[in-house]
C-alpha cells in the first residue's frame, strides 16, 4: 500500500531542529516576561473577514497567499496567515483597553500561507508575534528593537543588521500618492503585471516588489520619507534618539514600506547576509489606525514577527548547560532491576540517564551510547553485581573506574567526575 505523507510545503519539525525551535522559544519568553509581555493563545482559524479588512484585501497575502474555504454552515473562514489580525481581534473582543492603559501581548504559534515552497518557506510556518497596544511615543518602537537585540544576543547570532523607515500617517500619505502614481506612470514599461496593479490600487507596495525590473524602476523615485508631515517627522526624530540611548545601531532605508496595508510610522526588518536573496528574519511596525478600522477606539499599536524557520536556520545557540549524559549498560536480568533504583536518584537530582529497553550485547550497547554521546557509561554484569560493584567509563577522559553499587555513590561519582 502507498504511504501517506505530509502535504507539499508542510512538514515535520523534529529532532536538533526541535531543540533549536525550543531555545529560540525559550529565550524569547524569557525577555519577554522581564520586559513585561503576557503571553496569550489565539485561534488557527478565523473569519476570512478579520484578515480581508485588517490586512488590506489589495495586498499579496489576501489576494493570493491564504488557506481560505467555505465550512459546512456556509461560513468562510481562514488559517490565520499572520498574528496580528487574531491578536486586534482578542484586543477588542475582550476589552483589553478598558482593563490595562498598556497591553503587552506575545503569541506564539503556526501561520498558514499558500505560496510556493522554497530554502526556509514553508506554506506552514511559525511565528514568535509580539504587540503593544496604547503607546504612541517612539520609546516603546525603540524598546522593542532592544527587546529584539537582547534575544538575538542571547542566541549568539552575528552579523545581522536593523533596517528602519517611516511610511507616515493618513496626512504625509495622502499628498505623496499623486507624486508617487505620476513617477510611476512614467516607468510603466519596467514594472512587473503585479505592479501595475499596484500602481492603481495601493502604489507605495511597488517598493516592495522583489522584481528586478521594479526594484531597478524605484531607483530614481520619490521617497515617501522625504515628504513626511511634521508630526511623523519628529515622531521618527525622537524614535531615533531613543534608538541612541539604548545603544541599538539601525540603518534608515527608505525603500522599506513592508507588505501590508495597515503600517504606518515606524516600520522596521532585521536582515541576515546568510538567508539569502529574501533576507529578512523579523519584521515589524507601527500601526496606529488599526484598533480603530476594526472597529475599536483609536488606539495605537505596535509589534513584530519573528520568523522562527528562518531565525534557526542561522542561529548556533545552544543549550548553555546541558547535564552530562549517563548511559547504563546492563547485561542480564538481574542487572536490569538495578535501572529503576539508580533512574530515580539520577531524575531527582536533574541529571540524565539513558539505558536500551532491551537487553543487548555489550559491544551494541556501547555502539548505542557512543551515537548518544553519552560522556559516561555504567557497565553492570553478573560480575559486578557479585562484587556489588558497578563500572563507571569516561567516555571523552578514556579512563574507568569502579564504584559502589548503590545510586548514591554512582551519582556523586558521576558528579565529581563532571566538574
Ligand atoms: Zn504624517
Ligand atoms: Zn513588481
Amino acid at each position: 500500500m502507498e504511504k501517506i505523507r505530509t502535504l507539499r510545503g508542510f512538514r515535520d519539525i523534529f529532532g536538533e531542529e526541535m531543540e533549536k525551535f525550543r531555545i529560540i522559544e525559550d529565550t524569547s519568553r524569557h525577555y519577554f516576561k522581564l520586559l513585561g509581555f503576557n503571553e496569550i493563545e489565539i485561534p488557527a482559524l478565523e473569519k476570512t473577514e478579520l484578515f480581508t479588512r485588517s490586512i488590506g484585501d489589495a495586498t499579496d497575502i489576501v489576494e493570493k497567499e491564504m488557506f481560505t474555504f467555505v465550512d459546512a454552515g456556509g461560513d468562510s473562514l481562514t488559517l490565520r496567515p499572520e498574528a496580528t489580525a487574531g491578536v486586534v481581534r482578542f484586543y477588542l473582543q475582550e476589552g483589553m483597553y478598558v482593563k490595562e492603559r498598556v497591553s503587552k501581548l506575545f503569541t506564539i504559534g503556526s501561520m498558514f500561507r499558500h505560496e510556493r515552497p522554497q530554502k526556509g518557506r514553508f506554506r506552514q510556518f511559525h511565528q514568535i508575534d509580539v504587540e503593544v497596544f496604547g503607546v504612541s511615543d517612539p520609546f516603546i518602537d525603540a524598546e522593542l528593537l532592544w527587546l529584539i537585540s537582547l534575544i538575538l544576543d542571547k542566541l549568539m547570532l552575528e552579523g545581522y543588521s536593523i533596517e528602519v523607515n517611516s511610511v507616515g500617517c493618513r496626512v504625509c500619505r495622502n499628498g505623496f500618492r499623486d507624486k508617487v502614481v505620476a513617477y510611476f506612470e512614467t516607468k510603466r514599461d519596467m514594472l512587473c503585471e503585479d505592479c501595475l496593479r499596484r500602481l492603481e490600487r495601493s502604489p507605495l507596495r511597488i517598493f516592495d516588489c522583489k522584481k528586478e525590473g521594479c526594484i531597478k524602476a524605484t531607483e530614481e523615485s520619490p521617497f515617501l520619507f522625504d515628504s513626511l508631515c511634521k508630526d511623523c517627522n519628529e515622531h521618527f526624530d525622537s524614535f531615533l534618539d531613543y534608538l541612541g540611548q539604548f545603544k541599538i545601531k539601525a540603518t534608515l532605508n527608505k525603500r522599506l514600506v513592508r507588505g501590508l496595508d495597515y503600517y504606518t510610522k515606524t516600520v522596521f526588518e532585521v536582515t541576515s547576509e546568510n538567508l539569502g536573496a529574501q533576507k529578512a528574519f523579523i519584521a515589524g511596525g507601527r500601526y496606529d489606525n488599526l484598533v480603530e478600522e476594526m472597529g475599536g477606539p483609536p488606539i495605537p499599536g505596535i509589534g513584530f514577527a519573528i520568523g522562527v524557520e528562518r531565525l534557526s536556520l542561522i542561529t548556533s545557540a545552544r543549550r548553555p548547560s546541558e547535564v552530562p549524559l549517563t548511559y547504563l549498560a546492563y547485561l542480564g536480568k538481574d542487572a536490569k532491576r538495578y535501572i529503576v533504583p539508580i533512574l530515580e536518584r539520577f531524575v531527582s537530582s536533574g541529571y540524565r540517564l539513558f539505558y536500551s529497553y532491551e537487553e543487548k550485547s555489550l559491544k551494541s550497547q556501547m555502539r548505542y551510547a557512543d551515537s548518544l554521546n553519552a560522556e559516561f557509561v555504567l557497565i553492570l554484569g553478573e560480575d559486578e553485581i557479585k562484587k556489588n560493584l558497578i563500572i563507571l567509563r569516561s567516555m571523552r577522559g578514556k579512563w574507568q573506574k569502579e564504584v559502589p553499587l548503590n545510586p548514591d555513590s554512582i551519582l556523586k561519582e558521576v558528579i565529581s567526575s563532571t566538574l
